[in-house]
């Protein structure tokens, strides 16, 4: 057998295996009442309704994966890959047009297949356990404005690494790194400003106790903010949540209207607090660093095996091309891709740890920071005793309950 072949499908079936796992493990790990912790918060009802949003959630992931492993697998198996590449190379274009095409139609085909799941994700799960608030307009609305952003900035992305890896030899993948990092920088630096109004509206708070206390405690850490807004969270989900968005001196927070509206100004400090730690104690430049080495590793990598013939044979393909190669590549990766994403997440939530300690410490106040994170978990029915395996595979922050009991610990 093609040893690429057998990398690429063992991975996607242990990827597969790994989840299922996953959910097994946390749906035995429940607790038939709310650790004692949360009992303010989570009510009986709220607990039972919290644990059926958990099984239901996983329920809807299972499906969903079990399906997109099954198509993927037989797509590769049949020879899906090589027969996408005839029907667009027929159309007769140059090379990066027809790289476009290639790539592109791949990217259409998984999101029509996904569609359903999102439809019933939204409008029978969300909405069965009372989150969701997204009209049918807004969800057409956005699906529409992400595929037209997603085709541009795709266009771009795809077109600069193909015309790189065409013209510039040995050391395509340096100039592949350096574009592929410049694009996300410049992302980041305008999606205050151009992207995230095209999905939300963002308005400045307007003055009153909330707004004072954030400046206070902004100014008394030191801390340069350029501007508070309230998103309006409420347009598709009662969800709450609170984060950054830009780089340097564009930093702004923006905090959802739906959690404005369950907290006391003194919790809303308490989170701003913890988004400020990440940045005060450097988590924003370790992550950012961590994404660029990231990035380099993977184009070095994909330089080395894209040229490689038997990657070309374990999908069927009658012809060799720059495009294929780098779908290919993003496959065969997944292994590697999948252990650099437990270290990440293992490093991101060793940095919520590190914030929640500074929003008690800075605010004085470690009980804010509690019933901020109680709140949150209640309204947006967190599994409060997710199996360790599950947090060590899928959770980029720990659960409540662990941060709670760190938090408790700064109290006494
Ligand atoms: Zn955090």
């Amino acid at each position: 057998m093609n040893i690429y072949l057998a990398i690429i499908i063992a991975s996607l079936l242990a990827t597969w295996f790994l989840g299922v796992l996953s959910d097994r493990l946390s749906a035995k790990a429940m607790l038939p009442a709310p650790p004692k912790e949360l009992a303010d918060v989570f009510d009986e009802q709220t607990y039972a309704k919290s644990q059926a949003y958990t099984l239901a959630s996983m329920k809807l992931s299972a499906v969903s994966e079990t399906f997109n492993t099954l198509v993927l697998t037989l797509a590769i198996l049949a020879g899906g890959f090589n027969l996408l590449d005839i029907v667009v190379r027929a159309a007769g274009f140059g090379p990066l047009l027809t790289g476009l095409g290639y790539i592109g139609g791949l990217a259409l085909i998984s999101g029509v297949l996904g569609l359903p799941f999102e439809i019933y994700h939204t409008f029978g799960l969300e909405k069965r356990f009372g989150f969701n608030t997204t009209t049918p307009g807004t969800f057409v609305l956005d699906r529409i404005k992400g595929l037209v952003l997603a085709a541009i900035i795709g266009s771009v992305l795809v077109a600069g690494l193909l015309l790189f890896l065409r013209g510039t030899g040995q050391y395509a993948w340096l100039l592949c790194w350096g574009f592929a990092v410049l694009l996300s920088l410049g992302l980041t630096y305008v999606a205050p400003t151009w992207i995230l109004p095209l999905f939300n509206k963002f308005t400045p708070l307007g003055e009153g106790e909330l707004r004072d206390k954030l400046e206070r405690f902004a100014d008394k850490a030191g801390f340069e903010l350029s501007g508070i807004f309230v998103m309006d969270g409420s347009k598709r989900s009662t969800k709450g949540n609170a984060f950054f968005t830009g780089l340097g001196k564009r930093r702004r927070i923006a905090l959802f209207d739906t959690l404005i509206e369950e907290m006391d100004a003194d919790e809303i400090v308490a989170v701003l607090a913890h988004e400020v730690g990440h940045a005060k104690l450097g988590h924003i430049k370790k992550r950012l660093a961590m994404g660029i080495l990231k990035t380099g590793a993977v184009f070095y990598l994909m330089s080395l095996f894209l040229n490689s013939p038997g990657l070309f044979a374990a999908f069927g393909m009658e012809h060799m091309s720059l495009y294929a190669g780098l779908v290919f590549f993003v496959l065969l990766y997944t292994p590697l891709s999948l252990a650099l994403s437990l270290m990440v997440n293992a490093v991101s939530r060793k940095h919520e740890f590190e914030a929640d300690a500074f929003a008690a410490r800075t605010t004085g106040r470690p009980t804010d920071m509690i019933s901020a994170l109680k709140k949150l978990s209640a309204t947006n029915l967190a599994n409060p005793t997710p199996h360790p395996f599950t947090v060590w595979l899928e959770y980029s922050h720990p659960p409540v309950l662990a941060r709670i009991r760190a938090l408790a610990a700064h109290t006494n």
